[in-house]
């Protein structure tokens, strides 16, 4: 998945100054700066920054095995010639896994900063918590942090079989797993119940908890799940939500080539015999 990463993470909350051999993370709406090459993603150094965008108010974000990265908003500076403005959904695939998880971590990141400008209590600008990664009011006190929305991405099974479906609406066409997300009281389980349910009208069962996934391009932590059947197997679409749902016998599942999701995966552990 895209967050399996050879080096470690290091997210904790530092105010540091970014340095010459920092990472930049500029974006300009939902789009990473990239230098060289657009297809590769390769992200500029401080050194190579042209003196515009080097001036720009930085703050630390994280740190991926010894490389330190600095975020910035550039929405109103020129990039020189030789770099690119990269939105996520053309990098998703770049080669170097670690600059497609920074970019998308930094581009989270950047879309809490830019949505937490003003207090959502009273309308007063907000500033920077200094002990934690948080936006707090200077008017009334209120504290927001990063935002995560959990969802579940479901993998309902029946003997042999995998419920597959294809989302409406959307620009992902492959087949996919229920999902949704988790709304306020439930527990997680309750989610995966309900959200089957609302989109395939089935009922299920012996829910076995598999993994989780930061994706970050929707701001969301994935829960995913299996489970089974739990009585009659005649799906009723949510027409609203999906194109079709179905089932699908394990050899004829379909491969996932990308290897980023979690989806994905769980989709290729059943068809390589995984979960009976
Ligand atoms: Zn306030």
């Amino acid at each position: 998945m895209f967050q399996d990463l050879e080096m470690a993470y290091d997210n904790a909350f530092r105010k540091l100054p970014p340095s010459d051999d920092g990472v930049a993370l500029i974006f300009r709406g939902d789009a990473v700066l990239a230098c060289g090459d657009a297809a590769a993603l390769r992200l500029p150094r401080f050194s190579e920054l042209p003196a515009p965008l080097r001036a720009l108010p930085f703050r630390y974000a994280f740190t991926l095995g010894s490389d330190r990265f600095f975020l910035a908003d550039a929405a109103d500076a020129d990039a020189a010639q030789e770099l690119h403005w990269i939105p996520s959904r053309e990098y998703r695939s770049a080669p170097s896994r670690a600059a497609v998880f920074a970019a998308a971590v930094g581009e989270s990141l950047h879309r809490w900063y830019g949505s937490t400008r003003f207090c959502g209590r009273c309308g007063q600008p907000m500033g920077d918590s200094t002990t934690e990664r948080a936006r707090v009011c200077p008017s009334c006190g209120l504290t927001v942090y990063p935002k995560i929305c959990p969802a579940v991405i479901v993998a309902v099974t029946d003997g042999d079989r995998l419920l597959l479906t294809k989302y409406q609406g959307r620009s992902f066409k492959r087949f996919a797993l229920v999902a949704g997300f988790h709304e306020i009281g439930e527990t997680i389980e309750d989610t995966v119940r309900r959200e089957v349910f609302e989109e395939t009208g089935l009922r299920v069962k012996n829910l076995r908890y598999y993994k989780s996934q930061p994706w970050v391009f929707t701001d969301s932590l994935l829960m995913g799940f299996w489970c089974d059947l739990d009585g009659s197997d005649d799906v009723t679409i949510q027409k609203s939500e999906l194109s079709e749902a179905g089932w699908y016998p394990r050899a004829s599942i379909p491969t996932d080539h990308s290897g980023i999701s979690l989806t994905g995966e769980m989709m290729e552990v059943f068809r390589q015999g995984g979960e009976r």
